[in-house]
This record gives structure tokens, sequence and C-alpha cells, in this order.
């Protein structure tokens, strides 16, 4: 541990503080530089990272596993569906046209949910196994604040321990959003977390929401055979900052896959009666216009929000904003300085690569006193769908809303030698660029491999690259990658090379 990092972590509590603790009944617990409540992407990330830094550093999860919404009931198992039910749609639509006959291909749910369960078991226990390595204290139970260099952890048999540390970092996650009037059992009417466990596909599923994580779930289900309805209030698919030509695109993919959409709708209720859930919705733009549908398994998925219950903030006084999220600096300092907060519980969006960065970023500060920053234009977004979406950046309705005057160079999968030799020429490069700079404004794609590709324009653009300078860059042939190089030679120089 260097000097600086030493200066920084003098113990709150004496030993004999401790010991005073432990007469009242406490457990004997030490004192630590850093606590850190939950364990999601942003909160084991900040663990792991934080111990590295040579902080003493104690994570508290109230979870019986460790990884948060993430790895538990959001990213790990959504792919693990999404994956295994693209196959299975392969296999029945398109393995005979590329020569692979197989007969009687049939759905077992219930391996399929095994996969699924088995690959989340895998990861929350390496994250055990991390903190292990990393000398991480574990604590299992509610976290409270229970003042500015205490947590009190809550334990489900009742007992409390009580961690006294330096520093409090808040990784409380978020939550699915409730729909008012609509009740979730997490049988037929279900939030996300009971969409990952359906015990039988339905035959006409509802999805109230086309955002990332109801396309992705709606998805999943159609593949596997479910008549799928998406209700959007908007009237484009794909959620915030998608570029609007990439979300028209989509919409038009998934719709040759099965998916209807009703965009410009409003959902007014839903009532369950026997196994049939009938679902109200009016038009958005024409209040008389009503109508009802029907369905056997009812999606809710209109979003996520800041998960804080109990936390003890509002004794300390720890601010929130009206959206119920903690305020905090460009340092993650809640108005309680050695009190930070990451991920979703702060403003800014609800990925998991978000919440992780501000973690390392947060524990980094805090261990080296250095001021190291995101760049949020910066973080991407996927959604995992076949074929996958994915953008970073602004979109053309960002420049043009800000008055930038912009250029836009573009490149059809369909142009592209690896996609069409892998019959997936489903897609288009879409790249925004400063017109008087060339400097790269924002990636939008669409197409296979596109969540991988996307890694690619988010280095480009973090270290200021032009478009000429992608597309000088040497890529590999045949790779989808290349067609990022030609949008952004179409970008910079009027004209791709094989389109
Ligand atoms: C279905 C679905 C799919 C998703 N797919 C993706 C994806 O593909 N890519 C992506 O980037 N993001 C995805 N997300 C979003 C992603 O899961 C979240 O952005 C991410 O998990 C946020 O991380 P976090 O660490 O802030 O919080 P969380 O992961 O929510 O973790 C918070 C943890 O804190 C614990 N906790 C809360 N309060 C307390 C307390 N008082 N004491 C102790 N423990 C407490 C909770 O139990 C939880 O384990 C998906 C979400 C869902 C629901």
């Amino acid at each position: 541990m260097n000097s600086s990092v030493l200066s920084r972590i003098t113990p709150t509590v004496t030993r004999s503080a401790l010991s005073a603790l432990s007469s009242r009944g406490y457990a004997a617990a030490p004192d630590h530089d850093l606590v850190i409540i939950g364990s999601g992407p942003g909160g084991y990330v900040a663990a792991v990272k934080a111990a590295q830094l040579g902080l003493k550093t104690a994570c508290v999860e109230k979870r019986e596993t460790l990884g948060g919404t993430c790895l538990n009931v959001g990213c790990i198992p959504s792919k693990a569906l999404l994956h295994n039910s693209h196959l299975y749609h392969e296999a029945i639509h398109s393995f005979a046209s590329r020569g692979i006959e197989c007969d009687n291909v049939r759905l077992n749910l219930d391996t399929l949910m095994d996969q699924k369960t088995k690959a989340v078991s895998a990861l929350t226990g390496g994250i055990a196994h991390l903190f292990k390595q990393n000398k991480v204290s574990r604590f299992d139970g509610h976290g409270k604040i229970t003042g500015p260099n205490e947590v009190s952890v809550h334990k489900s048999d009742g007992s409390v321990d009580t961690i006294k540390t330096k520093n409090i970092l808040i990784a409380t996650g978020s939550e699915v959003t409730p729909f008012p009037g609509i009740e979730i059992d997490e049988d037929t009417i279900v939030s996300s977390t009971g969409a990952l466990s359906l015990k039988k596909v339905p035959e006409k599923l509802v999805v109230i929401g086309a955002g990332v994580i109801g396309l992705e779930l709606g998805s999943v289900w159609c593949r596997l055979g479910s008549h799928v309805t998406a209700v959007e209030y908007l009237g484009s698919i794909g959620g915030m900052g998608i570029d609007g030509e990439i979300s028209k695109n989509f919409q038009r993919i998934l719709g040759k896959q099965g998916m209807k959409f009703k965009l410009d709708t409003k959902v007014m209720g839903a009532t369950k009666s026997g196994d049939t859930i009938t679902v109200q919705l009016q038009s958005a733009k024409d209040p008389s216009k009503n109508e009802e549908i029907q369905c056997d398994a009812l999606l809710v998925c209109v979003g996520r929000r800041p998960y804080t219950e109990n936390l003890g903030l509002e004794e300390l006084g720890i601010k929130k904003d009206n959206r119920g999220r903690i305020e905090v600096n460009k340092l993650f300092q809640t108005n309680v300085p050695n009190i930070y907060a990451i991920g979703d519980c702060i403003p800014g969006p609800m990925l998991a690569h978000k919440a992780e960065d501000e973690g390392i970023i947060c524990v980094e500060q805090i261990a080296s006193g250095n001021k190291p920053h995101i760049d949020y234009n910066c973080v991407p977004s996927v959604i995992y769908t076949h074929p996958e979406v994915a953008w970073v950046g602004k979109s053309e309705e960002d420049v043009k809303k800000e008055g930038t005057a912009y250029k836009v160079g573009k490149f059809p999968l369909l142009a592209n030698s690896r996609a069409k030799t892998n019959s997936e020429t489903d897609g288009i490069v879409k790249i925004i660029a400063d017109k008087a700079t060339d400097r790269i404004l924002g990636a939008h794609m669409i197409g296979w491999g596109a969540g991988e590709i996307i890694n690619e324009a988010v280095l480009a653009m973090e270290y200021g690259a032009s478009c000429e300078d992608v597309a000088r860059v040497c890529h590999a042939h045949p790779t989808v990658s290349e067609a990022f190089r030609e949008a952004n030679l179409a970008a910079y120089a009027g004209k791709a090379i094989n389109f």
C-alpha cells in the first residue's frame, strides 16, 4: 500500500470502542476503510478494486447470492435465454436452408431453464470466490447506514452486526417499476423477473413497454413459439437514445420474426379471469379509440426505479432527486462527503457496465485522491436480440436538436462479405460525425455481432478518433467489423468501397 493510501485510511474506531460494541451485544466486527452496500456489478466490482488498492473492504448483501440484479435476475439469465431460444429458432427456421436437416426439433423448457440457472450459479459463485481471493469481507443481511461511519447489518436470524468504517458506498441498485392498477403475481402477470422463469410457453404474450428489456424478453418467448404483442406508449421501439432510423429498421426485422407492435398506445389496465388476461388499451393520440386484447401471459416492463428502502438515508439527510435517485457530485459523493453512491441508484443509464465503471472510479479516488472521470457519452447500449442493436454517442436526432453540423456514413450488412457468407444480412452500420472535424459523434448498428463491434466504436470515441482514423485501420477479413470501417469510410470519403 502506498503512503498516500495509508494517510487516507485512518481507522475511525479504536479496538476498545469495538469491544464496547461487542459488549452491547453486537457481533464483533473489525473496522473497515470502506463498506459497500449491495453486491451488484457496481458494488462487487468496486469491492474487488478497493481491496486491490489496499482498502480494507466489506460488502453487505441482502440477497442469498452475490451479483445483484445483473447476475441473478437481469443481464445474465436473460442472455442465457436469448442465446438458447435463438438456437432453437434457428434449428426450426434456418438450419434446413443451411443444409442441416433435423427432424422433430422439440423444446425442453425445463432443460433450457436449467442451463440458465447453471450459468447464474457459476457466475454468482465466481464473485464469492473473487471476494475470498481479494480478501473482501462479505456480510449477509440488510445493510442500513446508522451514522456517517457506521453500517448495521440485519441478518435473517434477527441478529445485527455493526461495522465501523471510514467510508460508505451505496450500490443498492434498482427494482422493477410497478404499473399502477396491475398486480404482478410473477405467475402469468409477470415483471422481467417472472418472465425469466415462465413455466410454459404462453400462447399469447402481451408486453407492456417496447424498451430494451421488453424487446429482449419478448424475443425470447416469440422464438419459443408465443404470439407476442408489444404495446408502447411512444411512437417507436428500443427505448432512450436509439437512433430513429435504426429503431425503424429494428421494428421491421422483429416484425419479420413474428413480433407485433402497438405503438402510440396507452395501457389503461388489465384484468385476469381464469387463464385469460384482458388488457385495456387506448390510443395515445386519440383517447376516443379504445380496444381490448387478450393473452395468457402479461409482461409488465415499464422500467426500473432506484432502490433505497430502509437504508437510513432520510435519517442522515442524504439527498435524493424527484425520481428517488441519490444525488451525487462528480466524485460520487453524496451530501455527506464520506458516503458515496453509484450504479442504478444514482442518475444515468441503468446499465451494468455504467455501474461497474462508476464503482472503479469512485474507489480509485477514495484510495488515491485522484479524480478520474467517466465520459457518459461513451457508455454503449446494446439490445441482445437477433440481430443485435448497439449504439454509443449521439443519434441523428440528438445532433439535429443540438444544431451541430454533421455528416452520416452508412454501410448495409447486405454488402458485408462475412454477413453475406453467414446469411446474416439484416442490418446496417450508421456513423454520425462532425461535418467540420470528421470526429465521430455517434455509432449506431443493427446486425449480427453488433454488441461486440460497438466496443470498437467506444474505443474510437474515447480516443477522439475521426472517421478517417477508423477507415485507415486495417480490419481483419472477412469480418462484420469491416462494415464499421466501411461506414466510417463512407462518412469520411463520401463513398464506401463495397457499396
Ligand atoms: C431483465 C434485465 C436484463 C438486463 N440486461 C442488461 C444487460 O444486458 N446489460 C446491462 O448493462 N444491464 C442490463 N440490465 C440492467 C442491470 O442489471 C443493472 O443496470 C445493474 O444490475 C445495476 O447494477 P447495480 O450494482 O447498480 O445494482 P444491482 O445489480 O441492482 O445490485 C444491487 C444489490 O444491492 C442489494 N441491496 C439493495 N439494498 C440493500 C441493502 N439495504 N442491504 C444489502 N443489500 C442491498 C440488492 O439485493 C442487489 O443485490 C438488465 C436488467 C434486467 C432487469
